[in-house]
């Protein structure tokens, strides 16, 4: 197959809460197994990629330590090692390792928050395992710690649902103030946008997977704010438990 018309079925972004599928190979090579579908998350929007096992009809299991997204929307997994890869047309079962992936959807699910209680112009953001990061542009430094936990534990505490909705770029760009992200642009495709909605405090768009409602980020504290330039404030997040 050429590799520049594989596109894979991205099922981890209507079913965020799926930990196994069936699928079938579209490729495997030293870049990577594209299946046609997958739940693994490509990293992306400062969330990693995720980790699992695929396991070939065969019996072989292929532990994949990562997973890449192409521009044209191939999924690749890349295993930790290439031993045994199946090839084209082969069926997989797949797992995603569920653990590692909820904590990532706490932790995203609770940057969004962040950006609620900071509204300011949002220039980066990371997520890694039990914590995460978002670097705000703000030029005077008057955010206190306790503050914005105290600020993002009473938005935990009311517990609103995160749904997703769906518009056009048309409408998307005459709603400027939708994106909060001046770095990191949803991607153009031509097609619609994905938005991601937290009740009626925060709405946005993103590609990465959530927890349902926000009681299940459960209790989260900033461990610290850094003065990372006359503009930047770096404001690192971490759940606790
Ligand atoms: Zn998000």
């Amino acid at each position: 197959m050429n590799p520049g018309t594989m596109t894979t079925e991205p099922l981890y972004r209507e079913a965020p809460y799926e930990v196994t599928f069936e699928a079938t190979v579209l490729a495997a090579d030293d870049n990577g197994i594209v299946l046609d579908r997958s739940l693994f998350y490509p990293q992306g929007g400062g969330q990693p990629g995720d980790a699992g096992t695929l396991v070939t009809a065969g019996g072989t299991s292929l532990a994949i330590g990562d997973t890449r997204r192409d521009a044209d929307g191939a999924v690749r997994h890349l295993p930790n090692d290439g031993v045994g890869l199946p090839t084209a047309g082969e069926r997989v079962h797949g797992e995603i390792n569920w653990s590692l992936r909820h904590i990532r959807m706490r932790v995203h699910t609770a940057l969004h928050l962040l950006s609620v209680v900071i509204p300011a112009p949002v220039t980066g953001g990371s997520i890694s395992d039990g914590q995460g990061r978002l670097d705000f542009d703000l030029p005077e430094s008057t955010l206190g710690r306790d503050t914005v936990t105290d600020e993002l534990r009473k938005l935990i505490a009311a517990d609103y649902p995160v749904t997703t909705e769906w518009i056009t770029e048309e409408e998307l760009d005459a709603r400027p103030e939708l994106v909060k992200t001046m770095s990191v642009k949803p991607p153009r495709t031509g097609g619609p946008v994905r938005l991601v909605r937290i009740g009626d405090i925060d709405l946005q768009p993103c590609g990465g997977t959530h927890v349902a409602s926000i009681a299940e980020i459960g209790d989260v504290r900033v461990r610290k704010i850094e003065k990372k330039s006359r503009h930047n404030r770096r404001v690192n997040i971490v759940l606790e438990g």
